[in-house]
């Protein structure tokens, strides 16, 4: 590591103690960013970095609800709006057992340059508790929705802070959580992002996040002359992210081998689509069951635990949770032939994992780059709902598209011109700081 890396993490780790995954996101942006600060010496003189790497506020509040057995229930709830300089803060809730403030900095810190990629004026925030939405009964969620918009209503705004969904928030969470705001504040306001259609809702936004990410690496192997169509894709997860990189690649011609959950993963040689791809929809969204009904009920392969990347693929799309690809997943998956990676979780690729697909040469889109058409159409949807207006379907999935296909283009661009041609965790990194960076030095010291 040079002197400016170890400068910056030897800050970091010491403000930010027992934050593991913070320190992660953190030194990949400050080690793609050397030969940016190299060539911007403004950036180091108003200490662009340091402050970057410092929320602009962080909340953190006491959640109680009542279970339907009457028990009070405790949890924390938290939303850190980590930058503003782009635009009011933005970023998902998680629901979720793991839930800390470490996990949480380290999405919203990837946000900021997610945001900034999607060309969006939108800034940087993420935010959830760790409350965990399974095995809770309809009401029970209600409730815990009911709890956390108590107090997080006085925090956010139309233009302030958006929230939208992550891991464990998804329609039913939305509208809970919407209701409540309404109720609260007596105003019918776009405040929260992934709204059902018919109450300001836009089209598209289920699908983004998935939809992105195969867009994305579509772009990527466009760069080698191939395409979708016959392509093996092993997905992780089985969740709102991976249920539409699924259906996108089914349509673009590729076949769907494995989908997981935290249970488990299928191997299904026949391809998960059409009444496959439509019982699994109803198995995660509506019974809320587990994986391993899919392959009772198709007769395929089911196996316990991890495991997921040992599945034969031409093209990897990890989409459940951070750091599921180890150094060692990696490797197999390169011994498999796998030439292209696109991650449509949050940092879901170790370091380590990182280093082996870049020294193999595997085209690899990270998350920055690769979901950030969720977060794309989000803004979409607060725009329409300025507008009073609704596009339709076709409108924002080629709005969708073109952000996608800027993305890929912003990213081999800063790239090339930045020393490391063909590297696209540089790429995005340095595209997405260096509209913020400019932005807070117009800005001043605030
Ligand atoms: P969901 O809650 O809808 O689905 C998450 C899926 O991942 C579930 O199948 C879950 O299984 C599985 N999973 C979670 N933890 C583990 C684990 N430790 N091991 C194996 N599987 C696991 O979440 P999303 O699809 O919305 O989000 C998935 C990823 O995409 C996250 O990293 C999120 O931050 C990222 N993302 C999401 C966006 C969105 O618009 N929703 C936007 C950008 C990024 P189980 O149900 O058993 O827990």
């Amino acid at each position: 590591m040079s002197n400016f890396v170890d400068t910056i993490m030897a800050h970091v780790k010491n403000m930010n103690q027992a934050e593991p995954e913070f320190h992660q996101a953190v030194q990949e942006v400050v080690e793609s960013l050397e030969p940016v600060i190299a060539k911007h010496p403004e950036f180091k003189e108003a200490k662009i970095l340091e402050r970057l790497i410092e929320p602009e506020r962080v909340i953190m509040f006491r959640v109680p609800w009542v279970d339907d057995r009457g028990n009070v229930q405790v949890n924390r709830g938290f939303r850190v709006e980590f930058n503003s300089a782009l635009g009011p803060y933005k970023g998902g809730l998680r629901f979720h057992p793991s839930v800390n403030l470490g996990i949480l900095k380290f999405l919203g810190f990837e946000q900021i340059f997610k945001n900034s990629l999607t060309t969006l004026p939108l800034g940087g925030g993420k935010g959830g508790s760790d409350f965990d939405p399974h095995q809770k009964s309809d009401d029970e969620v209600m409730r815990f929705c009911q709890g956390f918009m108590s107090e997080l209503f006085r925090h956010i705004g139309p233009n302030t802070d958006i929230p939208a969904g992550d891991m464990g928030v998804g329609g039913r969470e939305i509208g809970f959580l919407f209701g409540q705001y309404k109720k609260l504040r007596n105003a019918f306001e776009g405040i929260l992002t992934g709204k059902g259609l018919e109450w300001g809702g836009s089209l598209i936004r289920t699908e983004a996040t998935g939809y992105g990410c195969v867009y994305l690496a579509e772009e990527m192997l466009k760069t080698q002359q191939k395409s979708f169509d016959g392509l093996r894709v092993a997905i992780s997860g089985s969740g709102n992210v991976a249920q539409y990189a699924a259906q996108k690649v089914n349509q673009l011609g590729g076949k769907v081998v494995t989908l997981s959950d935290s249970s488990g993963f299928i191997v299904d040689e026949e391809g998960i689509s059409g009444e496959r791809w439509d019982f699994l929809m109803d198995l995660k969204n509506f019974r809320r069951g587990r994986i391993k009904e899919y392959a009772d009920k198709f007769k395929c392969e089911f196996h316990e635990g991890i495991g997921v990347w040992n599945t034969k693929a031409d093209v990897a799309l990890p989409c459940a949770t951070q750091n599921e690809i180890s150094e060692e997943d990696a490797q197999t998956l390169v011994k498999n032939g796998c030439f292209c990676v696109a991650e449509g979780a949050n940092m879901p690729s170790t370091p380590e994992a990182i280093e082996v697909f870049l020294n193999n040469k595997v085209l690899f889109g990270p998350g920055k780059a690769a979901n950030a058409g969720g977060v794309g159409v989000s803004g979409l949807e607060m725009s329409q709902n300025s507008m009073r207006i609704s596009w339709t379907r076709e409108e924002v999935d080629a709005k969708l598209h073109r952000i996608m296909k800027d993305i890929h283009i912003a990213s081999i661009t800063a790239a090339e011109r930045f020393g490391s041609p063909g590297n696209y965790v540089h790429g995005a990194n340095i595209a997405g700081f260096l509209k913020v960076a400019n932005a807070m030095i117009d800005q001043g010291v605030v």
